[in-house]
């Protein structure tokens, strides 16, 4: 799990999360039935501690994402990933929904677009103080677009269409969480994986309903 050649991390909680998810949404079964999944996901039994250490590689996180798509079907694949990534979410609250300040009053209070672009930016900095992701957000025209540089989840990969789709799935549960249940528009425009400079994700911050 430590090997990368390109020595891009994300945490070990992170990593954590990402396992805990995937294995809630795929079930121990066909993760144990599946080599690529056994190899990657369940080295041993035990999880990665929840820790901030780099130590989770960009790697691992690309192949157990293109192994949903290698196994399941490019479609299936992909929709296992948003299902995969809206159960990061999840998981994610539990682990760091402190550092990230979502449990002060004060976040809670906020405005809306405030609290969406509150969050966003909290993210962001976690983002950076736990892993080699590189990420940059911009509001423009009433979207909120996120770009991230540097992916670990098509690392190394090339796709002819966006292929993050675990980012969008967390983003979704995400943005509707912060919003009492509300729903986004929300898709990958630029995909490093098709050869374009960033994966970008675009929030249109005016919920569907
Ligand atoms: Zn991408």
């Amino acid at each position: 799990m430590n090997s990368d050649p390109s020595g891009f991390f994300i945490s070990n909680r992170m990593g954590r999360i990402l396992l805990q998810a995937t294995h809630e949404t795929i079930g121990d079964t066909p993760l144990r039935s599946v080599p690529d999944f056994v190899r990657l996901a369940l080295p041993s039994d035990s999880l990665p501690p929840s820790d901030g250490q780099r130590a989770f590689s960009f790697e691992t996180v690309s192949q157990l994402h293109s192994a949903l798509e290698n196994v399941y079907g490019q479609q299936s694949g992909r929709g296992l990933a948003l299902l995969i990534g809206r159960a990061c979410f999840k998981y994610g609250m539990r682990q760091l929904s402190e550092p990230l300040g979502f449990d002060h009053t004060d976040f809670r209070l906020l405005p809306h677009v405030r609290k969406l672009q509150t969050a966003a930016q909290a993210a962001t900095n976690l983002l950076r103080a736990e892993s080699d992701v590189l990420i940059h957000m911009e509001k423009r025209d009433g979207k909120l677009l996120c770009h991230v540089e540097r992916c670990p989840l098509c690392h190394q990969r090339t796709s002819d269409s966006p292929a993050c789709h675990l980012v969008v799935g967390l983003l979704q549960e995400s943005f509707g969480w912060l919003s009492g249940g509300k729903i986004f528009n929300i898709k990958e425009t630029l995909c490093i994986a098709r050869g374009e400079p960033t994966c970008t994700f675009e929030i249109d911050l005016n919920p569907i309903t």
